[in-house]
Formats: C-alpha cells, sequence, structure tokens
C-alpha cells in the first residue's frame, strides 16, 4: 500500500479553477476514476476523477480553494488491486455469471462489516435483478431495470405496490390536503360576495375518495409491472445468502404470513425496503394514539388532537384534522417547528394558521401519557432546565410524528454480508452500491432526506449501474447519484418549498450570499388569488471571486402552490444560473412562476415591480 498524492490533471484551457464540491471524505474507499471535486470555472463545472483507487487519507481542498493543474487534492493510501477491475463476489449457487463484472464498492460502510451466509439450497425463481420493497424506490428500479433488459424480480409484502408514498404516505396525504385546501378557500370566498355555508362533512364519504385516489394510483402500477414483465411476487422478503432471498408469503390486505415460501436466485440485489413511523415507548396501545398511516385512516374527527412533533408530516396532518374541526396543540423539543426551512418562511404559515392551534408548545418534551376514559392523557416537561411547560391535558386523538425509523435490521441483512448501522440504515457509494458490490440500497433505508423523490432518482441510478455491469455498456455502468440539491416541501396552506442552500446554512458556514426576494404583496396574481401573504426568495453567490455575478445557491418560497414552483429554483441550480439567466427567462404573466423571476431581478437591482431600490 503507497500514499500517493492526487492531483489536479490537465484541465484544458483554465487556468484556476474553484471547487464547488467536495465528493469524497477523508477515510472513503474510492474506486479509480470516481469524482473526487466539481471545479468551476466562470465558463463550465466539470468532475476531477481520481486517477487510482484506494482509501482517502487526507484531504487538501475544501469548498472556494483555487486551484489548478499539478494541486493536490487529496493523498490516498493506494491499493493496487484495488485500481483494476475485481470479480463480483459471485458465491456458490449463484443464477449464472454476470456478463461483465462491478467494480470494487467504492464506500466506507459506517457499520461494522457482517460475512454473508452461504447458502446451498434450490431456488424456486432466478433472475438478474431482485429488488426488495415496492415503494417509490423499488417499483422505479424495478421498472428501469426492466426497461434496460434486465429479468427482474419484485418482492413486496403488502397487496398493493407504491410503498409508504402512494398508499400511506404522499399521496393519499394530498387528497385530504386538498379537500381541506378547498374548504378554506371557499370559506374565504365570502369576502368576495360568495358565501356557500358551513360545510357538511361525510367523513365516509372522504375516506372512499381518498382510498379511490391510491387505488387509481396503486392499480396503474400493478398494470406497468406486466406490462414490462416484471415477476411480482407477494410476502415478506428476507436474504439467506449473498445471491438468495427468501419470501415467505404473505396474504390479506395487511401481511399476515400465508404458510408459502419461495427462494430467488439473483445476480444483483436493490433493498428498497423503506422506514417505518416512530413509536413513543411510553405511548399507551390505544385507538386514540396513531401515527400518520392511523391518521389517514380518517376514522373520525377528534374534538382535541395533539400532533407530538412539529415537522411537516405532523403539520400536514393537523391542517386536514383542524379544516375539519379538530382544535390543535403541538409539541416541540426543538425551538421551531418545520426544522430545515429559513424561519422567515415559517413565520409567514405560522401567522396565517394561528387560529387553528390552541398551544403552540415549543422546546418541551412529552414525558408520559395515560388512556383514560376521557382521552389520553399527556405529561409534558421543558426541554431545557428552567423551562416551563403546560399541566398533562387530556386529548380524543394522539398523532405520534416524531419521526422514522429505516428497515434495515429486519431483513436479514447480514446473511447476505450487507452492512447496516445501529440505526438501521444501510451505508452506499454514489452508485448506491453497498459493502457487498453486487447489492445496491436505495430510498428511505439509506438515509435522509426520507423523501419519494430521492428514493425514485436514486433508483434509476441503481438499475442503470446494474445494467452497465451486466450489459458491458460503460455509459450506464458510471450512473452516479450526483444531483446537487434535493427540494424539500410542506403542503401546508400556505406551502413552504425550499431547496439548495438556506439562509440559516449560509450564516453558519459563512458563505455570503446576495438576497433577492420578491413579496407577493406586489404580485398581480397572488392578489388577484386573494392570497399575497408569501414570497419567493433566491439567494446567490456573493463571494469576491462571483465578481457580482454570483450563481443561485439556494431558493425559498412560500405561498400558495410553493412545491410546484420550487422544481425551477432546482433546474436553476443543477444548471449554475446566475440573477441574469433566471430574471432574463421570461416567465409568463401574470403568474405565481414570475415571482422566481422577479426575485432575480430583485437580486440584479432590475426589477420595475417594486419600489426603486437603493443603490
Ligand atoms: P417505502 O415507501 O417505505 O417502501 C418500502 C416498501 O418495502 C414497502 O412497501 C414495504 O412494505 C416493503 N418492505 C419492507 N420490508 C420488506 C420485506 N422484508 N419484504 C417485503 N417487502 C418489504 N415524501 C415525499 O417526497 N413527498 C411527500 O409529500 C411525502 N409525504 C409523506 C407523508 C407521509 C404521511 C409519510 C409517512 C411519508 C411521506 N413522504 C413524502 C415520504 C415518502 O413516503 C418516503 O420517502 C418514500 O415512500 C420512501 O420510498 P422507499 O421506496 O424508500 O420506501
Amino acid at each position: 500500500m503507497a500514499l500517493i498524492d492526487i492531483q489536479v490533471p490537465d484541465i484544458g484551457d483554465f487556468d484556476e479553477v474553484a471547487v464547488i464540491e467536495v465528493l469524497v471524505q477523508t477515510g472513503d474507499t474510492i474506486r479509480a476514476e470516481q469524482s473526487l471535486v466539481t471545479v468551476e470555472s466562470d465558463k463550465a463545472s466539470m468532475e476531477i476523477p481520481s486517477s487510482h483507487a484506494g482509501k482517502v487519507k487526507e484531504l487538501k481542498v475544501k469548498l472556494g480553494d483555487k486551484v489548478r493543474q499539478g494541486s493536490v487534492l487529496l493523498t490516498l493510501e493506494a491499493e493496487e488491486s484495488a485500481a483494476a477491475p475485481a470479480p463480483a463476489s459471485a458465491p456458490a449457487a449463484a443464477p449464472s455469471e454476470p456478463k461483465q463484472a462491478p467494480a470494487p464498492a467504492a464506500q466506507a460502510p459506517a457499520a461494522p462489516e457482517a460475512e454473508a451466509s452461504r447458502f446451498s439450497g434450490s431456488a424456486d425463481l432466478e433472475c438478474d435483478v431482485l429488488v426488495l420493497g415496492g415503494g417509490p424506490g423499488g417499483y422505479s428500479a424495478a421498472f428501469r431495470a426492466a426497461d434496460l433488459g434486465l429479468k427482474v424480480v419484485l418482492v413486496e409484502r403488502y397487496a398493493t405496490l407504491g410503498g409508504v408514498c402512494l398508499n400511506v404516505g404522499c399521496i393519499p396525504s394530498k387528497a385530504l390536503l386538498h379537500v381541506a385546501a378547498v374548504m378554506d378557500e371557499v370559506s374565504h370566498l365570502k369576502a368576495a360576495g360568495i358565501d356557500f355555508g358551513a360545510p357538511q362533512v361525510n367523513i365516509d364519504t372522504l375516506r372512499g375518495h381518498k382510498d379511490k385516489v391510491v387505488g387509481k394510483l396503486t392499480g396503474g402500477l400493478a398494470q406497468m409491472a406486466k406490462m414490462r414483465k416484471v415477476t411480482t411476487v407477494r410476502g415478506y422478503g428476507s436474504f439467506v445468502g449473498a445471491n438468495h432471498l427468501e419470501v415467505e408469503e404473505t396474504s390479506g390486505d395487511g401481511q399476515d404470513r400465508a404458510g408459502g415460501k419461495k427462494t430467488i436466485a439473483f445476480q444483483r440485489a436493490i433493498i428498497a425496503a423503506g422506514s417505518q413511523a416512530v413509536r413513543l415507548p411510553f405511548m399507551p396501545d390505544d385507538p386514540r394514539v396513531v401515527d400518520s398511516t392511523g391518521a389517514l385512516a380518517l376514522k373520525e374527527v377528534p374534538k382535541r388532537m395533539l400532533i407530538l412533533g412539529g415537522g411537516i408530516i405532523g403539520l400536514e396532518m393537523g391542517t386536514v384534522y383542524s379544516t375539519l374541526g379538530a382544535r390543535l396543540d403541538v409539541v416541540e423539543m426543538l425551538d421551531g417547528l418545520m426544522q430545515g426551512a429559513d424561519r422567515d418562511l415559517v413565520k409567514v404559515w405560522q401567522k396565517m394558521n394561528a387560529h387553528r392551534f390552541d398551544n403552540v408548545m415549543l422546546k418541551t418534551k412529552t414525558v408520559g401519557a395515560e388512556a383514560t376514559p376521557e382521552g389520553i392523557k399527556v405529561s409534558f416537561a421543558p426541554e431545557e432546565e428552567g423551562g416551563s411547560a403546560p399541566e398533562p391535558q387530556v386529548y380524543d386523538l394522539v398523532l405520534q410524528a416524531v419521526g422514522r425509523t429505516p428497515n434495515g435490521k429486519k431483513i436479514a441483512a447480514e446473511k447476505a454480508g450487507v452492512a447496516v448501522t445501529d440505526r438501521g440504515f444501510i451505508d452506499v457509494d454514489i452508485q448506491m452500491r453497498t459493502n457487498v458490490p453486487h447489492i445496491f440500497a436505495i430510498g428511505d433505508i439509506v438515509g435522509q432526506p426520507m423523501l419519494a423523490h430521492k428514493a425514485v432518482h436514486e433508483a434509476h441510478v441503481a438499475a442503470e449501474v446494474i445494467a452497465g455491469e451486466l450489459q458491458g455498456n460503460q455509459e450506464l455502468a458510471a450512473a452516479a447519484f450526483n444531483a446537487r440539491v434535493i427540494p424539500s416541501v410542506a403542503y401546508t396552506d400556505p406551502e413552504i418549498a425550499w431547496v439548495g442552500l438556506t439562509e440559516e446554512q449560509a450564516k453558519a458556514q459563512g458563505i455570503k450570499v446576495k438576497k433577492g426576494l420578491f413579496p407577493w404583496a406586489a404580485s398581480g396574481r397572488a392578489i388577484a388569488n386573494g392570497r399575497d401573504e408569501g414570497f419567493t426568495k433566491l439567494l446567490f453567490d456573493d463571494s469576491p471571486e462571483a465578481h457580482g455575478h454570483g450563481r443561485i445557491l439556494g431558493g425559498g418560497i412560500v405561498g400558495m402552490h410553493a412545491g410546484d414552483m420550487i422544481g425551477e429554483i432546482a433546474l436553476a441550480i443543477e444548471m449554475g444560473a446566475d440573477s441574469v439567466d433566471i430574471g432574463k427567462t421570461i416567465h409568463p404573466h401574470p403568474t405565481l412562476g414570475e415571482s422566481i423571476g422577479m426575485a432575480a431581478e430583485v437580486a440584479h437591482g432590475s426589477c420595475t415591480d417594486v419600489p426603486p431600490q437603493r443603490k
């Protein structure tokens, strides 16, 4: 093992370029040709690959550093053998040899290494790719792999595909949030001379509407799996070796064991087993205590509801129940709701939604709960010494929304040699490869942010890498998760959406930014909608090196349809746009989307829809 310096190679006409992304960390095991940093000149950005494989001993550059040909990026403990492609581990009884061996795993799992079990039985099914879990990650991986010509088996324990997102997450919550938003909107029309009177809520019909929405989508997935000749196997999957999965067949609506078993042999596997809601240990087992799945079941509308945890999922469900008639309390250990979003965005939502809440308990923890005939009696304590907390309160419904935990420890991953962290996550490299080179993992099970669009993106990467390796297609085999940003959205009313760097992060990291903020009070469309409480803000690089033409680093929107608009800001970040690029892009008028162009013009100093800006 030799220590070598990895240097910037010949980068053409560029004399000096800035490091805008560091893609590896000290301790990472990397492949030859793996991207190490992204650099950017005033004309283009490019990734610089490693000339050798090995372990990163010391990083020599950080964000913002200027480098040129010959600059040392890092010191590597180079492994001769790792620089050349190595064969995949192919234990006995593997279905058939891959057409092309994969490159070795390029990552440093934080979890302890596990040794794979040897499986010597026979298999009922054989495939190129086994996908474990039929959520957005799993079905997208299966479909992409099938579209690329691979033989795919998809294992899902529940009766329908779609996972948490389609069945008990993104989709049913948005079906209900849409109804709630329309109800709220209609109630505001009274001021415009239209009075529909008080709403009559039929909870059974509303539940039926939500179920119909879900059924339409999950039914569509089953059809698409058939059209692609993806074999779906219903049952609970556990690894029994590095190339075998055993499936205990399940039946009914849930995951009741039906008695039968199937063994599937695979060349490659993609683990997409997702996550589940965290349950607090002291919460009584009582139908009045629910997680998000229980809340979405929409059994009845409580009078008093406690949301435990002030994150997006809890507040979205709270919005629905409140519009249907519940009074809300929320308890959160941290000092603000919707952590992660800039406070100025959250403030607008909080002001508009104050009427829904009796108590917003911040820096407060829940310390006990008891089921009583009157309701669930919940006790609170201050998070900090010397703080105060309310007396115990009684609720008709308590929603536990304190986070989600990955399912990594429930699939016997160790029998395949796959390392799982103490918390149940599976570490992967940027190609979504686990510590076992022919097994990949995607979605909630590999880490935050636990979002469906991240899972789908990762799914395509894993499927493409596998197809590339099995079919000898170098371009596909080089696929990697290179997205710069992943947008976040709270589908509350108003919606809050943000992407890339936040103002708080910029401050904490000492990054100088120029802000362009366009208040919707100046937006013709927002005023016409009677909803001008929001704003759009963009953050541009304002470091001296940017010479006043810095690229966009982040942005946030609060207001109606913020979630539908944030994609434009994500695209601008991916494309490295500056304020002129965005401001000079003609946006249609009058739309809420033009607030993005106008925020860019504000940053540039050329916006004519706001009062004259001071120079
Ligand atoms: P999952 O969707 O969890 O799917 C994993 C699948 O694997 C499941 O179907 C499970 O049954 C199956 N499985 C697990 N173990 C086994 C096994 N051993 N054998 C067989 N099958 C197994 N994200 C967004 O991007 N936007 C939103 O608006 C949004 N809203 C949400 C609202 C709520 C209430 C919740 C709870 C989540 C929301 N999310 C949202 C998050 C989103 O649902 C997840 O990020 C996404 O579903 C993760 O996809 P996945 O494929 O990794 O896992």
